[in-house]
């Protein structure tokens, strides 16, 4: 099995992306001890390189691939915004969903048009960048929250085509259409066909 040392401090964002990698051949972990990243980047890609970059600094174990993910969601009538502040938009969960929904409480049903991005960057421990690939999932806010399941703006996106909100979805039908589940799979084909 191949160990590639995933930079987060999130146990749940690991095991998650194992449930799809295990299969391949591939198997995330935490970074050592000191992983402590600035997301100051302008782009996803650009605090998804600066986290790969991190966990590469701090490693002790001798493991020599580094992969981070950064993803937000961005929404047309607010230009983008959370965008990359999605994580910072409000201290929690709840409220970074209220303050959207406030945010859009005058946006017509054609102006709730929204994405999820995600940018994943693959580097080695000199920083050197082996593989980089996005993921897009496009949808609507909502105007109230619906779904018990996923995290964050889950319960107020209905995913296109399938009119139904991310938190509503199974985790299987998450990983198969979601943002992230979208970049990891190209992430995971390109392994699969590198010699690392
Ligand atoms: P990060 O990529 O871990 O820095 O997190 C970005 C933020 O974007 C998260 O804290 C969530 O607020 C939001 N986000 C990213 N992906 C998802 C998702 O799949 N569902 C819901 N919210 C998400």
């Amino acid at each position: 099995m191949l160990q590639i040392v995933l930079a987060t401090g999130n146990k749940h964002k690991v095991e998650e992306i194992n449930q799809v990698s295990v299969p391949f051949g591939v198997e995330f972990v935490l970074p050592d001890e000191g992983f402590n990243p600035i997301e100051d980047g302008s782009t996803f890609e650009e605090n998804s390189y600066a986290k790969a970059l991190a966990a590469a600094q701090c490693e002790k174990s001798g493991r020599k691939y580094f992969m981070a993910d950064d993803s937000g969601l961005c929404t047309d009538f607010l230009n983008g915004a959370p965008g990359l502040k999605s994580a910072r938009y409000a201290p929690s969960a709840d409220e970074r969903i209220e303050k959207l929904l406030c945010a859009l409480k005058d946006a017509k049903e054609s102006e709730r048009g929204a994405k999820f991005v995600c940018s994943l960057v693959l580097i080695n421990k000199t920083g050197e960048v082996l593989n980089k690939t996005n993921g897009i999932c496009k949808g609507k806010i909502a105007h109230q929250k619906s779904g018990e399941g996923g995290f964050g703006y889950d319960p107020i996106f209905i995913v296109e085509n399938i009119n139904k909100t991310m938190a509503s979805l199974s985790e299987d039908e998450k990983n198969r259409i979601s943002h992230r589940g979208r970049a990891l799979m190209d992430m995971l084909m390109w392994i699969k066909c590198s010699n690392l």
